[in-house]
């Protein structure tokens, strides 16, 4: 039997194993079909992509793009995108371009709430400099005790209104779906019961997910509550849009979910690999 995860994060983002790491632990625990989806960068995708197919598992070419749609931030994944697409290696340069003055912003930020140092203090904990984020801020505060783990420090710090929030200007919806089509990959709403939105809203971001040309949605997810589960999958169906599987993997010990640990899509879900 396939176990699908298709929703992970490697050192090249803001996850804690590299990729090859994330790729054995993976295979350990039962998956057969991987897709690493690091937040705007594909750089993992090769050592990645070599180590599963030396395990004998099936790897998926993923990203997770980061998006501002009606003054919120959206995560949309791309599942077997080409990273070598023109198309879709310029829009995630200009994502990523973006995170460094944000970076400086929010430690502006914190120093003035008391916290000096942690441009330099979260730039340590990432691998890659370009993807300096919230999660290594949090790490860094975490370590040095602002607060008692990663999770309370985003609450405490890193959130709307915090002293180390900066609002920031994503790619749009319509480039995110677009950047992951003309790669040739197919493009899935993130942990949808995330977003601060109500109903009214869900069914026009579904509406205007779909009329870009956005073919699934995250169902099954590790940021998701089993009731969350039926509930998107409901919408999934109402909305014509295939169902996605992924743990959201960052972590040993940082997760709540570990790689391959999901339940089964709700009955009457369409599964997204399906257009495998
Ligand atoms: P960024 O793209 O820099 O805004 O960072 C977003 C990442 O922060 C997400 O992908 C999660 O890994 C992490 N994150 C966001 N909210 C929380 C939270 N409440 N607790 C722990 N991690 C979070
Ligand atoms: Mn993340
Ligand atoms: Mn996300
Ligand atoms: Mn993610």
């Amino acid at each position: 039997m396939s176990k699908y995860d298709l929703h992970c994060h490697s050192t090249r983002s803001d996850g804690l194993l590299k990729p090859r790491e994330l790729v054995a632990r993976a295979s350990e625990r039962g998956v057969t079909v991987l897709a690493l989806t690091d937040h705007d960068d594909t750089g993992g995708l090769r050592e990645a992509s070599a180590c599963a197919e030396a395990a004998g598992m099936q790897f998926v070419n993923g990203v997770e793009v980061s998006v501002t749609w009606a003054d919120q931030t959206l995560h949309v994944v791309g599942l077997h995108v080409d990273p070598d697409h023109p198309a879709l290696a310029d829009g995630l340069a200009r994502v990523r371009s973006g995170r460094q003055r944000r970076a400086e912003d929010m430690a502006a930020g914190l120093a003035q709430a008391g916290i000096p140092g942690t441009f330099e203090g979260a730039s340590a904990y990432a691998t890659n400099p370009a993807l300096v984020g919230r999660t290594h801020f949090a790490r860094f505060l975490a370590a040095r005790g602002y607060a008692r783990d990663v999770g309370a420090v985003f609450r405490r710090y890193l959130t709307a209104g915090r002293p180390g929030y900066v609002p920031h200007q994503w790619a749009s919806l319509e480039e995110a779906v677009t950047w992951i089509r003309a790669s040739g990959g197919i493009a899935v709403l993130a942990h949808p019961g995330r977003y601060r939105i109500g109903n009214l809203q869900r069914e026009e971001l579904l509406g205007c997910f779909s009329d870009l040309g956005g073919k699934g949605v995250e169902v099954v997810t590790g940021s998701h509550t089993p009731e969350q589960h039926i509930t998107w999958g409901h919408y999934a169906q109402r909305f014509g849009l295939f169902a996605s599987v992924g743990s959201d993997f960052h972590g040993p010990g940082e997760s709540l979910r570990d790689l391959g640990s999901l339940p089964p899509l709700p009955e009457g879900c369409r599964p997204v690999w399906e257009l495998f």
